[in-house]
């Protein structure tokens, strides 16, 4: 149980109706979406209805006008509920708020109103072939012509990128001017010109699609820029603050899971006579890594607290989403070596947990990249 101090009774209450809601929606089918490489579309429209997706939009929108507490909430139950390939946290924190703040008065009436429905599903994308990390070498561009943007270029990597219905797109209106050179666009799914290429195969988060993108003269309307021309960067700069808390979160709560199923199974596995997590070296290893998730949690929870109260936390966030990504790795590796050869198998939740956490040191930012960031910041150019 989460006990921050900025939960309220309403937090919990919602806290409790959207645990109901994974365990009777998500939990049972988890397997099954895992195999199937994707959640159904109808899982969306169930949690719209419910009210689970963008909380935090205005009425005016449909969305119910909350705090980030209960995105945190909804990203922490999903992971907990073995929905953590659930591309909702996505769509509802790091893609949307882009449409929300930077949107124009015509995109934001098109989209925003179905992004809490679930009739709309968004995605970020701005990772190409031959750009992820060096966002300013994106070749994807974007040109004028009358009322429309033309788009050629292609993206990768992109997550709910095959049933997307709106993708907020990084593209250079100035290929010459570096990283003032790029815009964000939204794309939508009907968008003459713009096709999905293969869904990925990866590693783990297997419900989770994750696809190319295809524009080749993809015409969109010239009130689909965010912002204005060449700003791109900026935007994406003041966005990904909470796109870090986002996947913080997340390697929180999956460090939690990992560590709970280290201790149930440590303490009924037998050997030599006794559980194995009483084993002196086993009990040590369990301590370092109930350590290591309290750290986390503190650290997380704070941070969570200083964004709910609209500080500034570049720094803090990008120390958290390194340190807590590779964190929630260290936690998974032992949780499956205490496991033996139990741990290595399908049937056990820790080895999908395992297979799961291994994308977080790298999306959304690598670690070193987040150490360049907090390098940066302490004056080491
Ligand atoms: C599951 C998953 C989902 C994703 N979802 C999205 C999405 O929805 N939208 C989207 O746009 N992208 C998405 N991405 C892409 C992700 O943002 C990129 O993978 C990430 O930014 C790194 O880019 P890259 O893979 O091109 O690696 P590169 O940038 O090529 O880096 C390769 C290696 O070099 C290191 N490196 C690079 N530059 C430096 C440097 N200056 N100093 C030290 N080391 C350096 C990196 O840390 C990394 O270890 C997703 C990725 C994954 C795995």
């Amino acid at each position: 149980m989460n006990t921050a101090s900025f939960y309220t009774e309403e937090h919990e209450i919602f806290r409790e109706g959207f645990r109901r809601f994974v365990a009777a929606e998500i939990t049972p089918h988890a397997a099954e979406w895992e195999e199937a490489r994707a959640v159904p579309r109808s899982l969306w429209r169930k949690m719209g209805e419910q009210g689970f997706l963008c909380p935090w939009l205005p009425e005016e929108y449909g969305g119910l006008g909350l705090d980030f507490a209960y995105s945190v909430i909804i990203n922490e139950e999903l992971a907990r509920g073995d929905g953590f390939g659930v591309g909702v946290p996505l769509h509802s924190d790091v893609a949307v708020p882009y449409i929300a703040s930077y949107g124009t008065p015509e995109a934001k009436e098109r989209f925003l109103p179905g992004c809490t429905t679930g009739e709309v599903i968004a995605a970020v994308g701005f990772t190409e072939p031959d750009a992820g990390s060096d966002l300013a070498a994106i070749r994807t561009t974007a040109v004028r012509d009358g009322d429309s943007y033309v788009l050629n270029g292609q993206k990768t990597f992109i997550t709910n990128g095959a049933v997307a219905d709106v993708v907020v797109v990084a593209a250079k209106t100035e290929p010459e001017a570096g990283h003032r050179g790029v815009s964000l666009i939204l794309v939508d799914g009907e968008a003459p010109g713009f096709s999905r290429g293969r869904t990925l195969e990866k590693m783990g988060y297997h419900m989770q699609d994750t696809a190319e993108l295809v524009f080749e003269d993809c015409r969109v309307p010239a009130f689909h820029l965010l912002g204005e021309e060449g700003r791109g960067f900026k935007l994406m700069m003041e966005k990904l603050q909470q796109e870090r808390l986002e996947v913080s979160v997340k390697c929180q709560t999956m460090a939690e899971e990992c560590l709970k199923e280290a201790l149930e199974y440590a303490k009924t596995r037998t050997a030599f006579g006794k559980p194995i997590g009483c084993h002196q070296a086993n009990a040590f290893r369990l301590a370092e890594m109930a350590t290591e998730v309290e750290l986390g949690r503190t650290f997380l929870d704070d941070l969570i607290a200083a964004h709910l109260r609209g500080e500034e936390i570049v720094q803090r966030v990008s120390m958290a989403k390194y340190w807590l990504a590779e964190m929630v790795n260290r936690v998974a590796y032992q949780a499956v070596q205490l496991h033996g050869a139990y741990g290595y198998m399908e049937e056990y939740r820790i080895c999908r947990l395992y297979r799961d956490v291994r994308g977080l040191p790298i999306l959304a930012g690598t670690s070193e990249i987040m150490k360049l960031i907090i390098s940066r910041n302490l004056g080491l150019r």
